[in-house]
């Protein structure tokens, strides 16, 4: 694949033109430069306006679709109209709006359509769930979350077994990155479950981690953690709508994610939960509210609790549908387009990136994500070589420059081309922009 790149807007510029996702760039807002004033201008992206930024931040915030605005406009014409009988009026009724979601983002996941449910935030979800899968006991209190994982996720896993009337210092077992690059070989995972399964109550581990970009074996980890006697749930915060996942053919107990990364659906948007097959009827304890309840009796608004059957019935409120409204669209780009092309030309985008460190700019950066691409999604995690204060001055020159990435202390830049809006075009302007001010 490499053989085939080249480090030039001729080159890169045929590429776009032959992608055959390069229409669903014009679908997004891309963010405006102001005072746009490089790269220079024979290497500005293909068919750029001078002020679009180069946006890699799309595993942090993607980028607004444009048929949003109409559709939340559409809602709150409803509401003007209708009133309370909105609920069950207009095009898509709020009654069952979570439901409207539901077939495509199962289809995002790899899960049945009963195994998902579009709700509250990702912190209020790992909560939730863990109510339900993480039971510990005196023999078996343990968590295993990976070395430096997301703050909601530690303080999540450490605020439960407190709550449980357990001890961190013994019960939050961490996973310790055994690869140079501070990455996790599978042969660490499986010496930490020989030495502590028999006491881990629930191994919870991400899809993709956040920091080192690195993307993690569902279903081998799944399998594992089984073998071991142990609940197994995952948080996809990076790695919805960024891999294909089979999280029904996984066997995780249940997962987690946030909607405002890859899935584009708006700061604060929706989250999203899994929760198995098996445990659709089980009687799990579980934090109830009306929303979960039965659908067919929810409105005799009686006494007792009845859950609907699978992820539905772990809803509390009446979901907030002006906020449901972007991930409907978004989700309806992502059926468009198929999570088998965007991750054909992720593997394609990030390749080149990844090309362009290496054979232009390895005197400067070094990608600590991994060189497997079956082992990362779009995002690469780039270290700074010459250490944090260099590389807080790369990344305040190429934020001047409206390349926009993220800065994760103390020297990682992280750079997320994302298959829907990015182009090879971009992955050119910000090699040359590093080149650049590696001269200046
Ligand atoms: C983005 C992210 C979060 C954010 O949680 P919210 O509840 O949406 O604020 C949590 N965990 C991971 C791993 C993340 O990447």
């Amino acid at each position: 694949m490499s053989a085939s790149f080249e480090a030039n807007l001729d080159w890169a510029r045929a590429r776009d033109a032959a992608d055959p996702l390069r229409a669903f760039r014009d679908e997004f807002l891309i963010p405006p430069h102001e005072g746009h004033d490089g790269p220079p201008s024979d290497s500005r992206p293909l068919d750029s306006q001078p002020l679009d930024s180069v946006y890699f931040c799309g595993n942090s915030l993607g980028l607004q679709p444009r048929a949003v605005r109409d559709a939340v406009n559409a809602e709150l014409d409803y509401w003007g109209e209708l009133g309370v009988e909105g609920h069950f009026k207009g095009r898509l009724p709020w009654m069952d709006y979570h439901e409207f979601v539901r077939d495509d983002l199962a289809a995002i996941v790899g899960a049945q359509p009963s195994e998902v449910v579009a709700m509250n935030t990702l912190g209020v979800n790992l909560h939730l769930m863990m109510v339900s899968f993480y039971r510990p006991t005196k023999e078996r209190p343990a968590i295993l979350i990976e070395a430096g994982a997301f703050p909601t996720d530690r303080y999540a896993v450490e605020s439960q077994i407190r709550f449980h009337g357990f001890d961190p210092a013994s019960a939050l077992i961490e996973l310790q990155p055994d690869e140079p690059n501070g990455t996790t070989s599978p042969a660490a995972i499986e010496r930490a479950l020989a030495e502590h399964g028999s006491r881990v109550a629930l191994v919870m581990l991400p899809g993709v981690q956040y920091r080192t970009g690195q993307a993690f074996d569902l279903k081998a980890i799944t399998a594992l953690g089984h073998k071991h006697g142990c609940m197994v749930g995952f948080d996809l915060a990076h790695a919805v709508g960024n891999l294909p996942l089979q999280l029904h053919d996984s066997g995780a107990d249940f997962a987690i994610w946030c909607s405002y990364k890859y899935l584009n659906s708006g700061p604060g948007a929706v989250g999203g939960a899994f929760v198995h097959e098996r445990h659709a009827k089980a009687a799990l304890p579980r934090f109830a509210g009306w929303w979960g309840h039965d659908k067919t009796t929810r409105f005799q608004m009686g006494p007792e609790f009845v859950p609907t059957a699978g992820a539905d019935g772990w809803q509390l409120s009446n979901p907030p549908i002006l906020a449901l409204v972007p991930l409907r669209v978004s989700l309806e780009i992502f059926r468009r387009a198929g999570m088998t092309a965007l991750r054909a030309k992720s593997l394609q985008l990030t390749g080149y990136l990844e090309w362009l460190v290496q054979t232009q700019l390895a005197d400067v950066l070094q990608v600590v994500t991994p060189t497997d691409p079956q082992h990362r999604g779009a995002q690469l995690s780039i270290r700074v070589i010459e250490g944090r204060d260099r590389g807080r001055a790369l990344f305040g020159y190429l934020m001047e420059h409206g390349i926009i990435g993220d800065w994760r202390e103390p020297d990682v830049i992280r750079i997320s081309p994302a298959p829907l809006y990015n182009r090879f075009a971009d992955c050119l302007a910000f090699a040359e922009a590093v080149r650049e001010w590696s001269r200046g």
